[in-house]
């Protein structure tokens, strides 16, 4: 609608500054990508954060956005922690919605012939749908632990090893937690969802690779050509969404002068240094830890699934924790702005954290490689593991996308597909085994309804912000 887009150079597209635009936006994307991107609101979302009080260089869009709520999705924006802005629609709903990947030593040999067994055994053990359960039934003082201290709660109580910890992003912990700004109602929410994937676009996904691009670095992340590894896409469930709707709807009543110069009310913010923002960052970060356990207890109960039907132990298949990262987070961080280094809430809606070789926050098995990134296709698609890109802190503030991305709504993909033909089809024609809780989910998740993940990643290894390492294929997929 009027948008006007000005070519920076090869894959880097910019909305230039004027009227009351703090700063200019810029899109990461082929002129193919581009297209899809300009087919919704994304562009306009995009150009309206950029109005976001402490906003500093850009708004950016990665090559996978589309429309979200308020920000896009796919978007990435950092503001002034002193004088800027934190904003939970440019975090999201499900905050922490993250992937992590286990490796293994099994090859598709091993699992070839025996999917159905393996995704029958892997939907009747890790929980999911709509309804509740977990693989824990939590009670309060679970919740509050988990909230307050993450990956450590689930160490204390059995559910991790030592290396599962550090082998998450932030070792899994938000040291800035605040389990006493987290609401009961979302407390309540959370005490029987620990430990289940929920619906729609969440999944659990047994991969083999299938390419392998940068040998050297692969060797490191423990990663080979024709290798099993297994994929698990959830966030933190109906707390995280409760944290959310709880702070917009306080922001609005209590920063409404704010609000009332955004053009979007859907970017409500609360202003640094308010109280409200940092209670909202400390109840986000709760969420944050909840969601790195509840990943944790599906991976936990994926390998008691594989150990039952491989029978050998989980340790002797080397089912390891490749890496869990964020993609709905806002966090503290420092950056360099023209210059200048600047404490910064960083806002990846969408977006993974891709930092190179070098930065203090890897842990020191990636440190000298640059960290792992995990970016899923759909269950018809590859998907792909990158290392973080040297260019990324100067163009990103050190970020990538986080899949293919949507072109397609969920209304309009229960229009055009129907889940037990998709289902049969890839069966059929890819040997892929899906099983859902329900047919309307493979609908609005076909792998019709996404971008080609093969063209994001590549514009993100052209553009150095996340290279590629090692691409996936799926063998069997359960969702909710
Ligand atoms: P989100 O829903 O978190 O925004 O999207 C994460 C990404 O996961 C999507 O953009 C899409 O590319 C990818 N995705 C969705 N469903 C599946 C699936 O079943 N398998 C795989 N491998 N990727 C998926
Ligand atoms: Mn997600
Ligand atoms: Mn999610």
């Amino acid at each position: 609608d009027g948008i006007r887009l000005e070519r920076v150079r090869d894959y880097v597209w910019e909305i230039p500054r004027e009227g009351d635009m703090r700063v200019p936006a810029r899109v990461l994307a082929s002129e193919k990508l581009l297209e899809q991107i300009g087919g919704d609101k994304t562009l306009q979302q995009l150009r309206n954060a950029t109005h976001l009080p402490g906003i500093a260089k850009h708004a950016i869009c990665m090559p996978d956005g589309h429309q979200g709520y308020g920000f896009p999705v796919g978007g990435v924006g950092a503001t002034d922690v002193e004088n800027g802005c934190i904003s939970p629609g440019s975090v999201g709903y499900d905050i922490n919605c993250g992937v992590r990947m286990m490796t293994t030593n099994l090859t598709y040999d091993d699992v070839q012939g025996r999917e159905e067994e393996l995704v029958e055994a892997l939907f009747a053990n890790v929980p999911s749908g709509l309804g509740g359960g977990g693989v824990v039934q939590g009670d309060r003082d679970a919740v509050e632990g988990v909230l307050a201290r993450g990956m450590d709660w689930a160490l204390e109580e059995g559910w991790a090893v030592e290396e599962d910890l550090a082998h998450c992003e932030d070792e899994g912990m938000r040291p800035d937690a605040d389990p006493s700004a987290v609401s009961q109602k979302a407390k309540d929410r959370g005490k029987n969802q620990l430990g289940s994937l929920g619906s729609g676009n969440h999944f659990l996904e047994v991969q083999r690779v299938t390419d392998v691009f940068r040998e050297e670095v692969a060797d490191s992340f423990g990663l080979f050509d024709d290798q099993i590894v297994v994929l698990v896409h959830c966030g933190s469930r109906g707390l995280g969404h409760q944290v959310c709707s709880d702070y917009l709807r306080r922001i609005e009543k209590e920063h409404g002068d704010l609000l009332a110069d955004l053009p979007d009310k859907e970017l409500a913010a609360a202003p640094a240094g308010s109280e409200l923002a940092e209670e909202y960052y400390g109840a986000m970060c709760a969420a944050i830890n909840f969601a790195w356990v509840n990943r944790q207890l599906i991976m936990h109960r994926t390998r008691q699934v594989f150990e039952r039907v491989f029978e050998r132990d989980w340790e002797e298949m080397e089912m390891h924790l490749l890496y869990d990262v964020a993609h709905n987070i806002a966090k503290k961080e420092v950056h360099d702005v023209d210059g200048e280094e600047r404490e910064l809430y960083v806002h990846r809606k969408g977006a993974t954290r891709a930092f190179p070789a070098g930065r203090p926050e890897l842990p020191s098995a990636y440190r000298d490689v640059g960290q792992p990134i995990i970016i899923p296709g759909s269950m018809g698609a590859g998907s792909y593991v990158l290392r973080g890109g040297e260019n990324s802190l100067n163009l990103t503030f050190g970020s990538t996308a986080h899949g293919a991305g949507r072109t397609m709504s969920r209304t309009q993909a229960k229009q055009e597909y129907w889940g037990e033909t998709v289902q049969n089809e890839l069966r059929d024609q890819e040997k892929i085994y899906v099983k859902a809780q329900s047919g309307a989910t493979v609908a609005e998740e076909a792998p019709g309804v996404y971008k080609d993940v093969d063209e994001v990643v590549r514009v993100s290894d052209e553009l150095g912000i996340g290279d590629k390492v090692v691409r996936t294929f799926p063998v069997c997929n359960i969702k909710g």
